[in-house]
């Protein structure tokens, strides 16, 4: 990994022969993948893929296409986005189909805006496809629907990394009682969101989701209030990626979940549902 600023190096005078395909791989299930996605992998020479795309959905690229993991993980790093950007664009002088490949959509918290502005720089031809994006996927699989007339009449998704001090939280907006807050990459600041949330103002009693491995059959939803939202959290059952709901709509998974994991496996956990305080509640 590089750790200094680089820049970007297209080769001067001479036209890249290569397009770039920015595809969004979607949650998690591999059916959820759109068919241009499917198509334009299978014309695939490279493919750059995150961490998040499953290998089911890796299976579908060519055998004889180049594989290139780039994946960030919290505390892993493969390659830092200066190396990525400076791969995308080596690969587009050199190979005629560069897909990038990302999970869910690659412009929700997906820095496909960045990447496509290196593109851009370095004067190369892209498309960009769109994925199901992780709240979609989770909505629709755990039976949250997002919206509902008579609980939300918007939502929100938020990045729950809360890291940028010159872009601070804006609690106040988000604790609108009648919107659906959806926080992607929130599970280590649970405490910090937990706490910002009941100081503008949000219900201790707002029903919240944690939906892991949403759309796969490992997916397991972890349910309570937003007080509870630190223990949630904690649950060791957890895996990564997960994702947070909160808000009134949750409450409909009681009989809007639908999805079953098959459990072939004995070990594995059917749908595990904690239902802590939600009953209790109503
Ligand atoms: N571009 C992606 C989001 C990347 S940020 C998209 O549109 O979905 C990574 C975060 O997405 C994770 O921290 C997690 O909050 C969420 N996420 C992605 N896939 C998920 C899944 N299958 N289940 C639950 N959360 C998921």
């Amino acid at each position: 990994m590089w750790d200094i600023e680089m820049e970007i190096v297209a080769l001067p005078g001479q036209r890249a022969g290569g397009k770039v395909w920015l595809v969004g791989a979607g949650p998690g299930d591999v059916e959820l993948l759109t068919l241009k996605a499917y198509r334009i992998l299978q014309t695939a020479d490279v493919v750059l893929y995150d961490a998040l795309v499953s290998e089911e959905i890796m299976a579908l690229v060519p055998q004889d296409a180049e594989k290139i993991a780039v994946g960030k993980r919290a505390g892993k790093h493969s390659a830092g986005q200066d190396e990525i950007n400076q791969l995308l664009v080596t690969k587009a002088f050199t190979r005629q189909n560069v897909v990038r490949l990302k999970g869910g959509d690659p412009f929700i918290f997906g820095r496909g805006g960045e990447e496509l502005q290196t593109l851009v720089e370095a004067g190369l031809e892209f498309e960009v496809v769109p994925g199901i994006t992780a709240a979609s996927g989770t909505s629709a699989y755990a039976g949250i629907p997002l919206t509902h007339r008579d609980y939300a009449q918007g939502v929100t998704f938020i990045t729950g990394h809360c890291q940028l001090e010159s872009r601070p939280m804006d609690w106040k907006a988000y604790a609108n009682p009648n919107n659906t807050l959806v926080i992607y990459m929130g599970i280590l600041n649970a405490g910090l969101i937990k706490s910002g949330l009941l100081g503008a103002g949000r219900n201790i009693d707002t029903p919240v989701a944690i939906v892991s491995k949403a759309t796969t059959q490992d997916q397991k939803c972890f349910i309570g209030t937003l007080g509870e939202l630190e223990r949630l959290a904690a649950n060791p059952g957890l895996k990564m990626p997960a994702l947070m709901i909160i808000g009134e709509v949750v409450e409909l998974a009681d009989s809007l979940n639908w999805f079953k994991p098959d459990s072939n496996q004995k070990d594995r956990v059917r749908n595990e549902w904690i239902q802590t305080d939600l009953a209790q509640n109503k």
